[in-house]
């Protein structure tokens, strides 16, 4: 292999390329796919060796391709990292959100962190080890969908014709945590984040009616108030609970050694958990958000004019339900509050989530060891639940491994500029990305 200055000149040049194209998601359910297929078309040229030889499918502009093992009896392993970006307005960037500049030992642009580095890294590590002449152990999947960002229709779609063709996946990779210094606020340390599973989003209704009437003319209990009532109900009456999770449990277990305050409680979090419980939502909303399911109330609607009683008022909930009280149980306990306030509930329960991968389990080890090989100054690698969800939750229904890291160092700021303005990474993560990319797709 080249040195690393000649790498990392190559990976810029072939990522800058990736980074150049707008692959922005335009709507929630845009039908536009030619922005995609043309992107795709340059994966094909930035990576000759290992996109041409894999067999390709379309998922109307999600893209999935499948590069052929050894018949080793191992289940495949899948890769899947979005092509869709986040909308920017480039008069807030202090550099063209497309135009891959280097500059201050950083690479700008959208889709620097979300997630076109996870997508280059990993066609990068491939493309070389094909160019070697490697074939890998087991069948992989690479997988980039252009909707992760709105519908998930892709992923859907990729996941559920996988499943029907009877296709069983031993373990899925796909974005989710960085390579961060002091994750949560509590420890000094550089601590790769994995994504063991995702809580499952919901976009709930909650609706208020009555028969209406002239404002004039009020009558107690109106839509409004009964939706006022429930949504301060639930404010201090939290319906979700807490659990210190096996996950999270191994979370704080890894923590502890380099925590400044809470270490002992940390290093055994089974003993201490009713104190955890308390300690940790103080720290911060991201500390708490782990032990337990959030809902916010983010959208409301009522009457069309100031002098009428609505017919029908209504918030919208944003739930994210945690693995140990999933949708079910959290509609079940809104369900009960809403009923003391005459208020209904509306509510898709989509397919997705479900599985926590086993931080014991052979995925997450393979993961482990290709991080730490690569990053020699990582002190661990930590399992935890994400509060957002990506495309991984839509294999999770069908895979017990489906786990999350973009492997690359980022600061906090840059971890602030992910959906937000003048997105970056640093140069000197690139080449040990590609590397860990590497040693995990040789190790599968
Ligand atoms: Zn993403």
């Amino acid at each position: 292999m080249a040195d690393k200055e000649e790498r990392l000149s190559v990976y810029i040049k072939n990522f800058s390329r990736l980074l150049r194209e707008d692959t922005t998601t335009i709507e929630p359910y845009s039908k536009e796919t030619e922005r995609f297929y043309k992107f795709q078309e340059l994966l094909a040229d930035v990576f000759p060796h290992i996109v041409p030889l894999c067999e390709a499918e379309d998922f109307d502009g999600s893209m999935l391709l499948k590069w052929k093992g050894k018949p080793s009896g191992k289940k495949p392993a899948l890769f899947m990292y979005h092509q869709d970006l986040i909308p920017v307005d480039p008069a807030q960037w202090s550099h063209a959100p497309f135009g891959a500049e280097v500059c201050d030992g950083k690479l700008w642009g959208r889709g620097t962190l979300d997630t076109k580095c996870g997508l280059f890294g990993v066609l990068q590590a491939a493309d070389e080890l094909t160019a070697e002449g490697f074939v890998p152990d087991r069948d992989i999947y690479f997988v980039s969908t252009r909707n992760e960002e709105s519908s998930g229709f892709g992923a859907d779609a990729i996941s559920r014709a996988l499943h029907e063709r009877g296709i069983e996946l031993d373990m899925t990779f796909d974005e989710g945590g960085f390579i961060l210094y002091d994750p949560i606020g509590v420890a000094d340390g550089t601590f790769a984040m994995v994504a063991v599973g995702e809580k499952v989003p919901l976009t709930v209704k909650f609706i208020a009616r009555s028969p209406g009437g002239h404002a004039a003319m009020p009558k107690k209990n109106s839509p409004l108030a009964r939706l006022a009532k429930m949504i301060a109900y639930i404010e201090d009456h939290d319906p979700f609970f807490s659990v210190i999770s096996d996950t999270t449990a191994q979370m704080l277990r890894c923590f502890g050694p380099y925590m400044r305050r809470f270490g002992v409680v940390a290093k055994h979090p089974g003993l201490f958990a009713p104190v955890l419980k308390k300690v940790l939502p103080a720290v911060s909303s991201t500390a708490g958000a782990l032990l337990k399911s959030t809902l916010a109330f983010t959208m409301s609607g009522a009457s069309d004019a100031s002098n009428a009683i609505p017919t029908e008022a209504w918030v919208i909930g944003n739930l994210r339900c945690a693995p140990h009280q999933g949708p079910e149980d959290c509609l079940a306990e809104l369900k009960k509050i809403c009923d003391r306030y005459g208020i209904e509930i509306e509510c898709r329960v989509p397919k997705r989530g479900g599985n926590v991968a086993d931080y014991k389990g052979e995925a997450f080890g393979l993961l482990k060891a290709a991080v730490m090989k690569a990053y020699p100054q990582v002190d661990d690698v930590v399992p935890y639940i994400s509060n957002t969800a990506s495309d991984s939750s839509a294999y999770s229904p069908y895979c017990r491994q489906c786990l999350g890291l973009n492997p690359f160092i980022i600061s906090k700021e840059q971890m602030g500029t992910i959906h937000g303005i003048d997105e970056n990474i640093d140069l000197d993560t690139i080449v040990p990305g590609v590397d860990c990319f590497r040693y995990l797709i040789e190790s599968l």
